[in-house]
């Protein structure tokens, strides 16, 4: 079907609500708690958009299309609505954001910037950080949280670990973990969805505080280390030293969806660890000592041999491994079975 956004015509499927198709043709409508995840959302009104033959402002996140539908997303009369909105969000949190580790990367800054606003006109009176740090990797902020609800849907819907969830009422309301434990004493596992999915910033990655903020580390795509199922990270790495910041997954693929687990999104520090092995290592006499490749792989062919011609092929298994390719995997499973002559070859995906 067709729809008119601004005057211009552009395709649309039917399930399809406004704001997506307005995104797929790079026309910016300032939303907030709308995440492409967690799909329909309609609590923070700042998408609304004005549509032929409906009075009164609708929320683009909640607004299917129609065959002909004609849509405005920027007359003033819009563009007032969102101030509002944006105003009293910025006056209702303690938006510093020179300071903040967010900025730059900010879902609430960007529509700030796209209504023109420099300085809210309200102010709530002074408000106090009020941190979390009790948990291992993730730092919560509560005075900038402007309960948009996605890391609730998250942690509930996506990942399902069940944990967030919004607690009190009115001016108390807040984000709780289970039932308003610490986050560090909570059933949380730290996969960290809910950091990325955080608009703002009220969950951020702890080791990542005052390392670089957005512009300032390069963005590298490859695929997770540790297991079987190829997780697409972002590498956020510090053109300076060399060294990854913070890791996040990758929306599109279509592998994870952006999501990660704590291995994948928290465990990077081995990579400049001082303790990598750098050459193989021979035990003799109960001590290691280094060798080189050449006398390692000698060694560990002729201890091979022995068992071979001792106890035949069998007696020998190979245990490949997930953290390398496919390639390598193939190739080993012919060392096994050709080389070795036995079919005793097996998977760690598989434990
Ligand atoms: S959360 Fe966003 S708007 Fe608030 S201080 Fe940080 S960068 Fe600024
Ligand atoms: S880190 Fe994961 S489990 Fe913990 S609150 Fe966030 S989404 Fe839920
Ligand atoms: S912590 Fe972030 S994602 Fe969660 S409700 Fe607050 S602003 Fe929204």
């Amino acid at each position: 079907m067709h729809i008119t956004i601004n005057g211009k015509v552009y395709d649309a499927k039917p399930e399809q609500m406004v704001i997506e198709v307005a995104r797929e043709n790079g026309i910016y409508i300032p939303s907030l708690c709308y995440h492409p995840k967690i799909g329909k959302a309609g609590k923070c009104r700042v998408c609304v958009v004005e549509v032929e033959g409906i009075g009164g402002l609708q929320t683009s996140c909640t607004t299917q299309v129609s065959e002909g539908m004609k849509v405005v997303t920027n007359s003033e009369n819009i563009l007032e609505a969102q101030r509002m909105v944006v105003n009293l969000m910025l006056a209702n949190g303690r938006h510093d954001c020179i300071k903040c580790e967010q900025n730059g990367d900010c879902e609430l800054q960007d529509a700030a910037y796209y209504l023109g606003i420099e300085n809210p006109p309200y102010q709530f009176g002074i408000i106090e950080p009020q941190i979390d740090d009790s948990a291992e990797m993730i730092q919560v902020d509560r005075s900038k949280c402007i309960e948009c609800g996605r890391c609730v849907a998250a942690c509930n819907n996506t990942v399902v670990n069940e944990v967030l969830e919004f607690g009190n009422r009115g001016f108390d309301t807040k984000i709780i973990f289970d039932n308003d434990l610490l986050m560090g004493e909570s059933s949380c596992v730290q996969c960290g969805e809910c950091v990325q999915i955080c608009p703002v910033g009220a969950l951020i990655d702890k080791r990542a505080i005052g390392k670089g903020r957005t512009w300032e580390l390069d963005k590298v795509e490859t695929v997770c280390p540790y297991c079987g199922v190829g997780c697409k990270l972002e590498l956020h790495i510090d053109r300076k030293t060399d060294e990854i910041v913070r890791i996040t997954g990758v929306e599109d693929s279509p592998t994870n969806e952006g999501m990660l687990c704590v291995k994948g999104r928290y465990g990077f520090d081995f990579v400049k660890s001082d303790e990598r092995l750098t050459t193989p290592l021979i035990k003799e006499n109960g001590k290691l000592r280094e060798a080189s490749w050449d006398e390692a792989i000698t060694l560990v062919a002729s201890k091979f041999n022995g068992i071979k011609k001792k106890f035949g092929s069998d007696a020998i298994a190979g245990l490949a491994s997930a953290k390398v390719t496919n390639e390598e995997n193939f190739v080993f499973q012919k060392l096994i079975r050709r080389e070795v002559g036995t079919n005793n070859i097996d998977h760690c995906a598989r434990l």
